[in-house]
Parts: structure tokens; C-alpha cells; sequence
């Protein structure tokens, strides 16, 4: 047997603190946590938490009790000019926090250190030397950013270096070369690093790009080209202006590209098929579409649209693929050519485990179906419930177990006698199961409420199967289709025995939109607990 030894490459997260400076980013303390906890079981080095002191959200955090497989770092500032470290209430805050690294932010670049540090060279330099020196004695870990590191070496590299070294010889694990405006190139970056590393062991060196010119991801390589052994990113490029290095593309280069195979980071093989699922968690997290054409992990990375490629596809995949797309979590889609898209619907009814033979006619009316829905703003790729349902129709698989002659919504809003403004919310149903009849109302918390507790209230002989079903999540997006407006509601719910499954429902009328990503669900429930007709 063959033992490689490959050398090391940390990954660092800044998601939670340069990524929260994007615009109309604002993580709750509950966000924070998932994402520290997602970000730690994919297998990240570092996960930098935020400003301990600085602000009640990220004090909490600091606080909260984490148990998390990765060196938690909490970020700050070097003890100001002209203060002791013993003197200073910020850098108290950051030396107690409960954190495992910490990372000081310092001027490396000597104009700064003038203009907006107001201080001398020198003062600069003890203040980097008299915290890593603090942090050390807390016994943490400690790295120093370099601020604007490029731009600093580009106006005087020897005062840049000397605020690198002098954290490097006080015992800083790392030094962190920043590229704080963004502006520089991949060749610059590499040379750079390559006069760094003549001074700092490169597995003591670390990137940290920002993407002002689309090039945070390749200068982020070039630094590791160059011998640097960390790269700092965020999940998604998150991040202020134009967003920090996208770690969701940096990981899968990392791993699947043989140019980067003599080095070992900490997502194994198995962890990087779950980076598409990361990537759009965080999405669904901030409540934005996901970027289809992201690299690896967008809806449309390995998507192609018929043609001669499309058969070819199906042959031999790796005739148009660069890395297999299970890698990371993604999958083939081949799209438009009838035979194309009849295949990929046979793949789809496979993948739900309904038998079809090929050449059913009802397969191509399945697929005219679905296209016209996705052009109307059904998303089927996120609601795999309402696809089976479906193709279980098309197929004519599913028992017409109830009908809904009529549901009236009713939402009032009033002054009630003790002077307040309140809304009040009434949903009645009408539901016919078999021969009979039958009449649900129920009042809710807002109309959707309403209407899900009407119409689960009373289904005859239905509703045994139904009692412990639970909504779980319900999003909503607006999505502009041509000429109009409509309102796609998804919604998640949950059953007895721990099952997950999404709905789906597209109407210009949200109340419509959600009653019919209501009825998927339960109808989909009944089809799984094999309900009679
Ligand atoms: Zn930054």
C-alpha cells in the first residue's frame, strides 16, 4: 500500500462576521448558531463568530453554550495607541470571551497607520506586540489581520513585513495577508505572498480576499500557489461590497481539481456532497432566491438544454461534465429536447420509486405538464412531494379522496373594548368525503392559519391519518412571471414518524397560493399511509 502524505490546508470562516456586514444581511442569534453549527459539521477549521463587546447579539453568542467541533474565534481590535492592555475596555471584552482563537485586527499599511491610526510606526507595532502577547497569556490561539496587507507592501514592504513578523515572533499562530479593498490582482497576490513566506513559514501565513474585481476565489488559489496554508471565506462570497472568497467554490476546487490534490482540508469526500445543501440552507436562511448558476452548486452548474450534447450526456457524462456533479451534491439535469426531457423524467419517477416503462405515452403528457407549470413558477426542485403527487396523477395513481366544494376566508380588523387594535382571522371549509358533507371553521392567527386548522379539523374518515401532521416551515417568495406578479408559497411539514416533505402552490392570490400547497400535503400524506379511496 501506498501511504501519500499530503500536506495541510486550513479553512476559515468569516460568514458570521465579515459575511454579516453584506447589505440586508442581519443574522438573530439563532441564525448565528445554525450556521456556526453547519459550517463546524462540514468540517471548517475556524469559524469566526463576531465582535464579542461590540454588539448584544454577538455577546450573546459569545456566551451561548456551544458545543462545536471547530476553533471558535472571536475578532476585535489591538489595544489602542497610547492605552496598556490593561487599560483598554474593548480589548478586555475580547481577551474574556469565551472563545478558542482570537483574532486582532491591525493597520499593516504605514498610511493608515498616520492618517487614520493617528499614531507612529512604532506605537503600531507594540500595540500588535503587546495583544498577541495578552491573548497568548489567556492561552488562546491567536491570528493577526493584516489590514489592507496588498496595498500596504505595495507603498513600503518592509514596514508591511514588519507588522506580519512582529506578530509571528510574539507566538501568533497565524498572520492573515488581507486584501481589504479588493483591488488586487492574482499575479500580484502571488508574488507577494512568495517574498512572504521568505520571511514566515507559509503554514503560518493566511489569505483573506475580497471580491471587488471577481477575483477573490483566484487570488485566494494564487495564495496557496504561493505558499500560504489557510484560506479565510465566507458561505456563498457573502460579504460587504462585492463579497469576501466563496468558500462554497474554494472547497470543491480544493478537493476535486488534481492541481490542489497534494494538500488535505478538513471536509471530507463524504461532507462535500452536502455543499449544495449548505449553500442553499444559507439562502433559504436570508430568504433569497439561490444563485442558479453559481459554480458546482447552482441549479443550472450542470444543466444542458438538448441538442447533440444531450444524448451524449446520457452516455458518457464526463464528455461535458468537469467534475461528476453527486461530488458536491448536485445533480445532472438534461433539459428542452423531447427525448432529453423524457429521459430525465423517467430518471425523476425512478428516483421516487415509480415504475414506469419507457415508452408509456403518458410520460411526454407528464412532461408538457411539467414544463407548463415550472413556466407558471411551480418549483418542483424544492417540493418533492408535490412532483410525486404530480406524476402519481399523470399516471393515475391517486384516489380522489376528498373534495373542497368552498373555504371562505375572513379576516377582521377592529377595536376590540378594551380600546386595542386586533385582527381576527376565520377560515370556514367545505368538505365532501364520500357522500357526506362536511363544515370546518376555525379562527387562526392570520389567514393561512385559519384555513390549515379548518381544513384539518374535521376529514370523516380521513382523519385519523392526518391528526399528528404538523406544518414545519412555510415561505413565501413573490416571483415575476412575464407580465404579472404571483406569489409562490412552499410549505414544509412533518408526520408522526419524523417525515419531511415540501409542498408547493403559485397563485396571484397568496391565500390561494398556500390552500393549494395545503391540499398537496395532505393529500400526500394519505397517498403514503395508503388511505382508501
Ligand atoms: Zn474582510
Amino acid at each position: 500500500m501506498r501511504t501519500v502524505i499530503r500536506e495541510r490546508l486550513y479553512l476559515f470562516d468569516t460568514t458570521l462576521r465579515d459575511g454579516a456586514q453584506t447589505n440586508g444581511v442581519d443574522f438573530t442569534l439563532h441564525d448565528k448558531l445554525a450556521i456556526a453549527g453547519m459550517l463546524a459539521e462540514l468540517g471548517i477549521d475556524y469559524v469566526e463568530g463576531g465582535y464579542p463587546g461590540a454588539n448584544p447579539i454577538d455577546s450573546e453568542l459569545f456566551a451561548a453554550d456551544r458545543k462545536l467541533d471547530t476553533t471558535f474565534t472571536a475578532f476585535g481590535m489591538t489595544r489602542r495607541p497610547g492605552r496598556s492592555t490593561s487599560n483598554d475596555p474593548g480589548l478586555a471584552a475580547l481577551l474574556e470571551a469565551r472563545a478558542d482563537a482570537i483574532c486582532f485586527v491591525a493597520k499593516s499599511w504605514d498610511y493608515h497607520v498616520h492618517v487614520a491610526l493617528e499614531t507612529t510606526l512604532e506605537e503600531n507595532l507594540a500595540s500588535i506586540r503587546d495583544s498577541v502577547r495578552a491573548a497568548k497569556a489567556k492561552g488562546r490561539e491567536v491570528l493577526l489581520d493584516c489590514e489592507h496587507f496588498f496595498d500596504g507592501y505595495k507603498a513600503n514592504p518592509s514596514y508591511a513585513l514588519a507588522c506580519a513578523k512582529t506578530a509571528y515572533e510574539e507566538g501568533a499562530r497565524w498572520v492573515v495577508l488581507c486584501d481589504t479593498n479588493g483591488g488586487t490582482l492574482p499575479h500580484e497576490v502571488e508574488a507577494i505572498v512568495r517574498e512572504v513566506v521568505k520571511h514566515i513559514p507559509g503554514d503560518h501565513v493566511a489569505i483573506h480576499a475580497h471580491n471587488d474585481t471577481e477575483q477573490a476565489v483566484a487570488n485566494s488559489l494564487a495564495a496557496v500557489r504561493a505558499g500560504a496554508r489557510q484560506i479565510q471565506g465566507t458561505l456563498n462570497g457573502l460579504g460587504e461590497r462585492c463579497g469576501n472568497a466563496n468558500l462554497i467554490s474554494i472547497i470543491p476546487t480544493l478537493k476535486l481539481k488534481p492541481e490542489f490534490a497534494e494538500f488535505e482540508i478538513g471536509v471530507s469526500d463524504e461532507k462535500l456532497k452536502s455543499l449544495a445543501q449548505v449553500s442553499r440552507t444559507l439562502d433559504e436562511m436570508l430568504n433569497r432566491a439561490p444563485n442558479r448558476h453559481a459554480p458546482y452548486v447552482g441549479e443550472s452548474a450542470f444543466v444542458t438544454k438538448a441538442g447533440i450534447h444531450a444524448s451524449a450526456i446520457l452516455k458518457e457524462p464526463a464528455t461535458y461534465e468537469h467534475v461528476p456533479p453527486a461530488a458536491i451534491g448536485n445533480r445532472r439535469q438534461v433539459l428542452v429536447s423531447e427525448q432529453g426531457g423524457r429521459a430525465n423524467v423517467l430518471f425523476e419517477l425512478d428516483r421516487i420509486g415509480i415504475a414506469v416503462d419507457k415508452d408509456d405515452p403518458r410520460v411526454p403528457r407528464l412532461l408538457d405538464v411539467i414544463k407548463e407549470r415550472q413556466t407558471a413558477g411551480y418549483a418542483y426542485e424544492a417540493a418533492d412531494a408535490s412532483f410525486e403527487l404530480l406524476a402519481r396523477r399523470a399516471l393515475g395513481k391517486v384516489p380522489n379522496f376528498f373534495d373542497v366544494g368552498k373555504f371562505d376566508v375572513h379576516v377582521e380588523h377592529r377595536i376590540n373594548a378594551k380600546g386595542e387594535r386586533i385582527t381576527v382571522t376565520l377560515a370556514v371549509v367545505k368538505v365532501r368525503v364520500g357522500n357526506d358533507d362536511l363544515i370546518s371553521a376555525a379562527e387562526g392567527n392570520g389567514p393561512v392559519n385559519a384555513l390549515d386548522l379548518a381544513l384539518r379539523k374535521d376529514l370523516g374518515k380521513y382523519q385519523k391519518y392526518i391528526d399528528r401532521l404538523k406544518l414545519t416551515d412555510y415561505r413565501v417568495r413573490i416571483l415575476n412571471t412575464g407580465t404579472e406578479a404571483v406569489t409562490r408559497v412552499l410549505i414544509e411539514s412533518e408526520d408522526e414518524n419524523g417525515e419531511h416533505w415540501t409542498t408547493v402552490g403559485v397563485s396571484p392570490n397568496i391565500i390561494d397560493a398556500s390552500f393549494q400547497a395545503l391540499m398537496d400535503s395532505i393529500v400526500y400524506k394519505l397517498v403514503k399511509a395508503g388511505a382508501p379511496a
